[in-house]
């Protein structure tokens, strides 16, 4: 059985949900609690894709692209990899471990985002991983 994580909610930066307000844009993910250093293990049967970065003015904070499946990426940020793209995951193989978000922004709760896009579309990650956790169990 596997539980949903929890789930970022306010802080002084605002809300991690799916749709949240930003400066530019709406939060296109959902923010989900981890401690820094926390290990992270693969919910998916998937593929890795691609490992980038999050910012533009830093290399410190990574980005994991998964292919769940033809239609579907996953992308999760703020996640230290120890995986290499051409990867091929299964329901709990280690991607690596949190980052600690809460150093760039003082006082934001620590957490990684996680960001399902369905052809080209983004969907809400929350209510996506809900029913996928319903299949799974
Ligand atoms: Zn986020």
């Amino acid at each position: 059985m596997y539980l949903l994580p929890m789930r970022r909610t306010f802080d002084r930066y605002g809300s991690g949900a799916f749709g949240a307000g930003r400066v530019d844009k709406k939060h296109q993910g959902q923010d989900y609690l981890a401690y820094p250093s926390q290990p992270m293990a693969s919910l998916f049967d998937c593929k890795v894709e691609r490992i980038g970065q999050t910012y533009s003015d830093t290399k410190e904070y990574r980005l994991v692209v998964l292919r769940y499946d033809r239609q579907t990426v996953l992308k999760c940020m703020y996640v230290d990899p120890i995986v290499k793209p051409g990867d091929v995951l299964s329901v709990g193989d280690k991607i690596g471990y949190v980052q600690n978000i809460s150093k760039r922004y003082p006082g934001m709760m620590n957490h990684y985002h996680f960001e399902v896009i369905i052809e080209g579309v983004y969907v809400d990650p929350h209510i996506w991983l809900t029913e996928y956790l319903k299949r799974l169990k």
